[in-house]
């Protein structure tokens, strides 16, 4: 288990800077948070045999970059909601967490 816990998140330009309880931040640019973006859809399925089948990859223009609204899905992971009205994502913390490394 986690305990991981977001205080606080704000979007500045276009990085989402989350605010860990404690003293941790995670500063994740939007372009690389869609582009991991761990949905079916997005991050493809894999079947028994550990194949992964990929849906078609949606078009993705400058508002799929976008960051709409960003709602708290239980106490593990958010759900963005982007520009081009993509949301079907779901961002456990510790995704989060391991996409704001290296980030500054
Ligand atoms: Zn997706």
């Amino acid at each position: 288990m986690s305990d991981l816990v977001i205080k606080n998140y704000d979007v500045i330009n276009d990085i989402l800077i989350i605010k860990w309880e404690g003293d941790a931040e995670s500063y994740i640019p939007l372009k690389k948070l869609r582009e991991n973006c761990p949905c079916a859809g997005c991050a493809g399925e894999s079947d028994v045999f550990g194949n992964v089948f990929k849906g078609k990859q949606p078009k993705r223009s400058e508002v799929s970059f976008q960051l709409t609204n960003l709602k708290l899905v239980g106490y593990y992971a958010v759900q963005p909601f982007w520009g081009d009205r993509h949301n079907t994502g779901i961002y456990r913390y510790e995704l989060l967490q391991s996409l704001g490394e290296g980030e500054s």
